[in-house]
């Protein structure tokens, strides 16, 4: 076989895509997974494993694959990674994006890889916390970024309290949809932090319920605000509070509980408006809902200005999402339901102060998109209410909140805040935030800061929290 080619990976048909809400990749069958860990060149300076915001040894995992070692590469993976069947699914995988072979034909398929050490491997591994310490650490939020921050904490022995406002963790990994991720995966990652010294107290929301300074004064000694942004961005046009017009959060979390049953009788003609991951992810939902019917794309500007990733996009494109640009949304008609939605046409306008092109809406262009529901999905921001001022949060340009110093601690001495853009990156966020935790208590207590240790027991720990992705010098 060709060293510079990638072992195919088999997807759903557009069809069978759209007949059912299911996983589109298949899993490489065993011996695939061999050759293509095979392809790996064993980099001596592992790009792949710098450019992983948990440092993740996805070299070392493609080795073992590459040599049977399924076991070996299962242990490897889970070592460094508690969510490793969500990110096998789910990672925008920018190991690949650094691979050395991206350069020279395609990238390793390291997160295919990770999967099939997880299926071939024995990956029912159980952690076990080091010795116990006495400090108590709250956490506030149960995403990838809080749960990963618990897990760190917990193995280095920490007793922790995660308090989280839904009835359930995981937070926005919950709303990806089935075609990206089954929702057993996250159930057998989770089932991981069982033995972990780990309080969940589900159903309490912070700024209503308790606050972190409230938290310090119970006795906790440090407490992590990982909150996420999960507020829906509002239009604020006319008819956004229309029957029939959903945000895209709640939208897919519906969908996700119960493909379709939600929404009564399903939309012939979709608008979802956007042109982010999310509103792919929306319209791409959408589709699966109108059979025989119609999803369009609004979006203000221009095709080269999505944010979107290139496979999200080719997705929408393959599942006959269709894309309308520069179009702004301005108002949303119907009596007791969504009919259409009333767009201007934009223009580029002149160059702004900053050298950026301006959009501007052209005059007399309204138009209406007649529709039976609309989907907005125009970005999240966090919510802060109930918390005082004196934290003195910065927000991310995604809109989580943050601890302004760069081991993100907030004004307030002991409460920390951070997240992340993407679930490996919020996993970053959490590692560093437990790393800063642990330091400012071994500080507080006239201790040397821990490593991490091998969470299986062994002798066998993971690299060091990674460098670079700290709050000053880190722009998620
Ligand atoms: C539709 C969608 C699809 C995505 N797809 C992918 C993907 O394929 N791959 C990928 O890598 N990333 C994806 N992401 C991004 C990823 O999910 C987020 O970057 C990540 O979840 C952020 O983690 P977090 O822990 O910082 O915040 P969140 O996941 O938002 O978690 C925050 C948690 O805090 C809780 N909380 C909020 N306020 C309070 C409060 N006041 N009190 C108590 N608890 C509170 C929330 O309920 C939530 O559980 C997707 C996101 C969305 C929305």
């Amino acid at each position: 076989m060709d060293r510079y080619e990638r072992v195919p990976i088999r997807e759903e048909s557009r069809e069978d895509r759209l007949e059912r809400f299911a996983l589109i990749d298949h899993p490489y069958l065993l011996e695939e997974a061999v050759l293509e860990g095979q392809r790996c060149l064993e980099c001596a300076m592992p790009y792949c494993v710098q450019g992983c915001p948990i440092t993740q040894d996805c070299r070392g995992y493609n080795v073992l694959i590459g040599q049977r070692d399924f076991d070996g590469a299962a242990r490897l993976t889970l070592r460094d990674n508690p969510l490793a069947n969500v990110l096998c699914k789910t990672c925008y995988h920018f190991c690949e994006d650094d691979c050395i072979m991206a350069g020279r034909g395609i990238p390793i398929a390291i997160r295919h890889l990770k999967q099939a050490a997880l299926q071939y491997g024995k990956s029912d591994l159980q952690y076990v916390p080091a010795k116990r310490k006495e400090e108590r650490i709250a956490i506030v939020g149960g995403g990838p970024t809080g749960l990963m921050a618990a897990w760190d904490l917990a193995v280095r022995g920490h007793p922790v309290t995660l308090f989280e406002q839904e009835g359930f963790v995981g937070g926005q990994i919950n709303t990806i949809p089935r075609y990206h991720l089954d929702e057993e995966s996250l159930k057998i990652d989770l089932a991981r932090w069982r033995n972990l010294d780990i309080t969940w107290v589900t159903g309490r929301r912070a700024g209503v319920d308790f606050t972190p300074k409230g938290l310090l004064a119970e006795g906790y000694e440090a407490v992590l605000v990982s909150i996420g942004a999960s507020k829906p961005r509002e239009l604020n046009i006319p008819g956004e509070e229309l029957p029939g017009v959903y945000h895209a959060l709640p939208f897919l979390l519906a969908m996700n509980a119960q493909p379709g049953g939600l929404f009564g009788r399903t939309g012939r003609r979709v608008v979802v408006i956007g042109a982010g991951d999310v509103a792919l992810d929306a319209a791409r939902s959408a589709r699966r809902l109108t059979k025989g019917g119609e999803v369009l794309l609004v979006y203000r500007r221009g095709p080269e200005d999505m944010k979107a990733t290139p496979e999200e996009r080719s997705g929408g494109e393959i599942e006959g999402v269709r894309y309308i640009f520069y179009r702004a949304p301005k108002a949303i008609l119907g009596e007791d339901h969504v009919e259409g939605l009333v767009v201007e046409r934009t223009a580029h306008g002149p160059p702004d102060a900053k050298g950026r092109r301006t959009l501007v809406t052209v005059p007399h262009s309204e138009e209406t998109i007649e529709c039976d529901m609309i989907v907005v999905a125009v970005g999240e921001v966090a919510d802060v209410s109930g918390f005082d001022p004196d934290y003195d949060f910065k927000f991310s340009s995604m809109g989580w909140p943050e601890g302004k110093r760069p081991d993100w601690m907030t004004d307030v001495e002991g409460v920390f805040a951070t997240g992340g853009r993407s679930v490996v990156h919020a996993m970053g966020a959490g590692e560093r935030a437990a790393a800063a935790i642990d330091a400012y208590l071994a500080k507080k207590h006239g201790r040397a800061p821990e490593p991490r240790p091998d969470p299986f027991g062994g002798a066998d720990p993971p690299p060091p929290t990674p460098p670079g992705y700290g709050g000053a010098t880190w722009t998620p």
